[in-house]
């Protein structure tokens, strides 16, 4: 399974990437990480909510990083 969320508008593109993870379920208020498909910069987010549950990740969405393992 994996874990999809449309996310937050991107700091360094200014678009909404959506995110997805396979090694973790998305929480709201955890800060994750991933590489701008835009312009490949680091990117640090806070969700706002919830991933959603789905069967992989859907083609181009942008795979992000737990920082923070206490989930
Ligand atoms: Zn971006």
């Amino acid at each position: 399974m994996a874990s999809f969320l449309k996310g937050p508008i991107c700091k360094a593109c200014g678009q909404q990437h959506p995110f997805c993870s396979e090694e973790s379920e998305l929480q709201p208020r955890r800060e994750y990480e991933y590489v701008c498909p835009t312009n490949g910069q680091k990117v640090r987010i806070l969700t706002d909510k919830s991933g959603a549950l789905v069967r992989a990740c859907p083609t181009g969405s942008v795979p992000v990083k737990a920082l923070s393992q206490n989930w």
